[in-house]
């Protein structure tokens, strides 16, 4: 049964374009590492259209079965996550993927990057859809609202368990350059399957990523390399005019939320 599971995750990431037919075996070695089996019987049927929360679940279901976690929604995301990561191509791979689709096109490279953060389950597709999104009108004219269920409801026990964890100073924010590939705690998001863009915007080096969130379609962000406060000054509208300058289809607004988000337009 686990087995089927480790087949099913496998071909997601061969049907998705995560894993290359070459990285197969050692993807799966990857997965059987994180689920603490030391051996593998590949099972003879085949699989297609791989549903992935299901197939998520039944691995998941596994390790909670196995006491390799807790049953609860922070433990589960937290592996699940660390699950995906067996299926991801290095962030040098990502960013060489990326400058190559840019030759074609800005938009070639974002669609690259934006399939990628989806199939990855860094975006977690499954729960996004989930998501209330309403018009309504006011005196002020049409106002969009909507009420965002991917971030999910912490269990009592996870919430005993971050009490007790020790305050880290790392990664300092979550959108810190720190984040990529960083396991997560009980007061931390995992981001194993984080892959960050490295932009440079006013001659200083940024990131460019998507949100996990997404508040609006393709909603990215673009970071400070440095952890420090934002400003709004002079430079931020060079640094506003670099980045539609190298993504003109998309537009960018700064905001003290998180330093700046865009979105196409
Ligand atoms: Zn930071």
């Amino acid at each position: 049964m686990v087995y089927e599971a480790i087949k099913k995750l496998v071909c997601y990431g061969l049907e998705t374009g995560l894993v290359e037919p070459e990285d197969r075996i050692y993807t799966v070695n990857q997965i059987l590492d994180v689920l603490k089996l030391d051996e593998y019987e590949e099972p003879e049927e085949e699989f297609s259209g791989v549903n992935l929360e299901e197939t998520l679940g039944e691995l998941l279901d596994y390790a909670c079965g196995q006491g390799i976690i807790e049953d609860s929604i922070v433990y589960r995301d937290l592996f699940d996550t660390r699950l995906m990561n067996c299926l991801m191509p290095r962030p040098s791979q990502v960013i060489k993927k990326f400058w190559e689709e840019y030759k074609t096109s800005p938009e070639a490279a974002t669609a690259y990057y934006y399939k990628l953060s989806q199939d990855s389950d860094y975006i977690r597709r499954y729960r996004i859809v989930k998501d209330m999104k309403w018009v309504t009108s006011t005196e002020y004219g049409d106002l969009d609202i909507t009420v965002n269920l991917s971030k999910p409801e912490k269990d009592p026990k996870a919430i005993a368990a971050a009490k007790l964890a020790k305050q880290s100073g790392y990664p300092k924010c979550l959108l810190c350059r720190e984040n990529e590939g960083y396991a997560g705690r009980t007061n931390h998001p995992a981001r194993n399957n984080h892959r960050i863009i490295p932009i440079t915007v006013n001659d200083s080096a940024w990131g460019f990523q998507y949100s996990p969130y997404v508040y609006y379609n393709e909603h990215c962000i673009v970071f400070n390399g440095q952890h420090t406060p934002m400003k709004i000054e002079k430079n931020t509208f060079v640094k506003l005019f670099d980045f539609v300058k190298l993504f003109p289809h998309y537009f960018l607004a700064p905001t003290r939320i998180f330093p700046s988000w865009a979105a196409p337009f």
